[in-house]
């Protein structure tokens, strides 16, 4: 029985699932929170078990991976009787630079080139690189897989990758359109054509990764053909904390005039921008929606500045690939929100875009919810990025 467990590392957290590859069910599923911090714990659901909150100390990610399989093997809340039982690792990379444009399986090569790709996502990079390391001096024979955020994405062509900034920088740096949130993009465009009955070779899809971060990609034929986020995640629609585009000069515009320097701008940008910046509510939609109902206005524009940007997407990717079968919703809130849902696709009947107001009423199912005579097709396809990685992983190790 081929077990696969499936990782994904942050700065101070990681995901984990254990798949039985078998049925493609989830074992056990969690999360170490707060890596390095006061007050970390694992919080770790064993399938048809009751969830487990353990406090422990966990300085870094090698002590949140024991702790991880100590939970996975333990004699109450355990699912396996031996860590040997895991077949294989799956790990979530952010970026893949140009150099994968798929899966790999890890080896020392492989783990250079990671580190090459530091410069571009020094942020992300760097914890997906401890998570390999650690399990490597834990699990030694243990086979392991990357699968990353900007693989899928490789198929853009290089017109639109390429940014009207001096040629000489993409030859230096590597200064590019990247993408991301291949893996989720990938993932529902697959489930999408089944969903549809049709191959994926023969439709064109716009698929919105709406979340925390959020992207916004043109699916041509089963290739990603363009996305919303290009260089680092913060181009594109605004997203929980990030500005999404912005005029070029606004960065330099606030660094002189609210006295943000160099070495904190990319964290302004980040973290202090987006719905929560034109809210001053929240950086959570639950709260956002709540508060514009209450007669919030600056609640209700960020609504409006978010759906409005996603829907000019829509036709720009319509535009690029001359044409659009579905459009697909995802991520924490395009599977949850009927309202967000509902004022991107509103007014885009030229389209052939017509969603259906009592079927966009449902959360996190998989389900078409465009009019009867609508042209285009709307789908909900809740994401299994994780499902993905498992399914790479087989796939490699095989
Ligand atoms: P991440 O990018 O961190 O994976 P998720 O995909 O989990 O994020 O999405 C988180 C977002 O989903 C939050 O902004 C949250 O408010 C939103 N969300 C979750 N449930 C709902 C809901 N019922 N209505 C509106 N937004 C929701």
């Amino acid at each position: 029985m081929v077990k696969v467990l499936v990782i994904n590392c942050g700065s101070s957290s990681l995901k984990y699932q254990l798949f039985n590859m078998e049925d493609e069910s989830v074992m056990a599923k969690g999360l170490v929170e707060r890596i390095g911090l006061e007050g970390s714990m694992l919080k770790h659901q064993p399938a048809g078990k009751d969830k487990v909150e353990i406090s422990a100390e966990i300085p870094n990610h090698k002590v949140a991976i024991k702790v991880m399989l100590e939970a996975l093997v333990h004699k109450e809340y355990g699912v396996i009787e031996d860590i040997k039982e895991i077949s294989a690792v799956g790990h979530r990379v952010v970026h893949g630079g140009e150099k994968f444009s798929g899966s790999v399986i890890i080896d020392d090569k492989v783990m250079d080139v990671l580190k090459e790709c530091i410069n571009l996502a020094p942020l992300h990079n760097p914890p997906n690189i401890y998570g390999i390391e650690a399990v490597k001096e834990i699990l030694p024979d243990v086979p392991m897989v990357g699968v990353f955020d900007t693989a899928f994405h490789q198929t853009i062509p290089e017109y639109a990758y390429i940014y009207g900034v001096p040629y000489e920088l993409y030859q230096k740096y590597g200064v590019r359109r990247y993408g991301f949130h291949g893996t989720s993009h990938r993932y529902v465009s697959l489930r999408a054509a089944q969903f549809l009955g049709k191959p994926i070779e023969n439709i064109k899809l716009v698929t919105l990764h709406l979340g925390n971060g959020s992207s916004i990609s043109a699916v041509k034929y089963g290739k990603s053909v363009e996305n919303s986020m290009g260089f680092t995640p913060l181009e594109g629609i605004p997203m929980g904390t990030r500005c999404g585009n912005v005029d070029p000069y606004i960065p330099v515009f606030i660094m002189e005039k609210e006295g943000v320097g160099l070495d904190k701008i990319n964290d302004y940008l980040n973290k202090k921008c987006g719905v929560l910046g034109i809210s001053g509510v929240s950086s959570d939609f639950r709260d956002i929606e709540q508060a514009a109902q209450e007669g919030n206005k600056r609640a209700k524009l960020a609504l409006e500045v978010f759906t409005y940007q996603a829907k000019k997407y829509i036709g720009a990717y319509a535009a690029a690939m001359n044409g659009l079968d579905a459009v697909v919703f995802t991520g924490g809130i395009g599977e949850n929100s009927s309202l967000v849902r509902k004022m991107v696709c509103e007014n885009m009947d030229f389209l052939g875009i017509k969603i259906d107001e009592n079927k966009n009423n449902v959360r996190g199912k998989e389900t078409d919810i465009s009019a009867e005579d609508a042209r285009v097709r709307v789908l909900i396809i809740p994401t299994n990025e994780e499902l993905m990685i498992a399914r790479d992983t087989v796939a490699l190790i095989k």
